[in-house]
């Protein structure tokens, strides 16, 4: 099957191999349907900078799926199939998810092989999983995590058996996340989010009290300094990552009468422009000169960013946030305004920065389309929590009451 990573660069490309995760799925038994769209190398927070398609949410036609894995999370959400794999660098499984209502699970960094997913920037990257249930994620994280030789930052850990964490609403106790802390992070209800999400996640705070947990606010400080380090660090990363197509090793090739022309003309005419500007601006970043102003600050953020962190997961034993500031955008709303695009990833950067892992779970509705449109929350948990994670969020979406979570196109048929 082909894999173009959404660019017109890879076009007609068939890799010679397997993804680790993809091996691992089918070796338990999995049937790969297909391979879905995405923003160009997983740039972009709605799947319109793909160079093929544009995907629609199955809440909304006119609206978007949100991005970079929006074709996923689409699939999933339509009922297309059962799971689907995406890519987190920045908030790519975690936002989609939330925009189109359904589990976008983000593992720890290094809890599943990268070897055989296509590089966007290496230090943020992670596979994720989208399933319609908290347990169908978990299964699929079951399936794709582990150490593998190919990829030295995977994690030597045992896999906990994910599936084990799962109790069926008919054996639970009355307050079934007693004891549990919960920490609601301050900076992210407050001016720029949709008034609409901050009620919807804060219902869902209440409803994780009645269930026994204890919530309290806390404040990361450091939460807005994520964006910018953010777009620094990854598009640095991408523009050494991005160099390998050249037009020679991968991909369309422009013939050219001399190498540089070649290898110019291959990447002009291959590569979209929301890839060319993160080029422009890693390669900037990254020069001689600007180096120390913007690379190395950015590192220096990522370090406080992941010390305020950790110190929150030390008091408390999950982190909430909405999954973004808005529900979905109607297709074309911020396609020309890339920094408005860009600070609708607020929500979800900072998680990557800190190579932590999240849950995104849809938890309400607010009015637009012709069903409403979903509203997501994130939890926050420290390195490799996964478990407590699933725990938690398979308990809250079998208690929610009255929500159902099927799209309108679906629930028509
Ligand atoms: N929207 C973010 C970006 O464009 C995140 C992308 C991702 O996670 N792949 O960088």
């Amino acid at each position: 099957m082909p894999s173009t990573a959404g660019s017109r660069l890879l076009e007609n490309y068939r890799p010679p191999f397997d993804a680790t995760a993809v091996r691992k799925l089918r070796e338990s038994g999995a049937i790969v349907v297909g391979k879905t769209n995405l923003d160009e190398f997983g740039m972009g927070s709605t799947t319109e900078g793909s160079a093929y398609q544009v995907t629609a949410n199955p809440w909304d036609l006119s609206r978007v799926p949100g991005g970079s894995s929006g074709g996923s999370a689409a699939a999933v959400s339509a009922r297309q199939c059962m799971v689907a794999l995406g890519s987190d660098t920045g908030g790519s499984v975690r936002q989609p998810a939330s925009f189109c209502g359904v589990v976008g699970l983000k593992p720890t960094y290094g809890r599943v092989s990268r070897y055989g997913l296509v590089a966007y920037a290496s230090s943020l990257d992670v596979i994720g999983c989208f399933g319609s249930s908290v347990a169908d994620s978990g299964i699929l994280l079951g399936a794709i995590s582990g150490h593998d030789k190919f990829d030295a930052t995977s994690s030597k850990r045992d896999i906990p058996d994910y599936a084990s964490q799962f109790v069926a609403i008919d054996y639970l106790e009355s307050k079934p996340l007693k004891g549990l802390r919960v920490g609601v992070i301050r900076e992210t209800l407050e001016d720029g989010v949709d008034s609409e999400v901050i009620s919807s996640v804060r219902d869902a705070v209440s409803h994780l009290e009645q269930l026994g947990c204890t919530a309290t606010e806390v404040s990361l400080p450091s939460f807005s300094l994520g964006l910018p380090a953010y777009y620094i660090l990854a598009s640095s990363e991408s523009s050494s990552n991005l160099s390998r197509y050249d037009g020679v090793r991968y991909g369309n090739q422009v013939f050219g009468d001399e190498l540089n022309s070649l290898y110019g003309d291959s990447r002009a005419q291959g590569f979209g422009s929301e890839v060319k500007m993160r080029i422009l601006m890693g390669t900037y970043a990254l020069s001689a000169g600007y180096y120390d102003a913007y690379y190395k600050r950015a590192q220096q953020v990522r370090t406080i960013i992941r010390n305020s962190f950790k110190e929150a997961l030390d008091n408390n034993d999950i982190l909430i946030s909405p999954a973004a500031p808005t529900v979905a955008y109607k297709i074309g709303e911020k396609k020309n305004d890339p920094l408005a695009m860009y600070a609708g990833d607020i929500m979800t950067v900072n998680v990557n920065l800190a190579g932590l892992p999240a849950l995104v779970l849809p938890c309400g509705f607010v009015e637009g389309g012709p069903a409403g449109l979903p509203v997501g929350f994130q939890l926050i948990g420290a390195a490799f929590s996964e478990e407590k994670l699933l725990k938690i969020g398979h308990i809250f979406e079998q208690t929610l009451p009255g929500c159902s979570f099927v799209p309108p196109i679906v629930a028509d048929e």
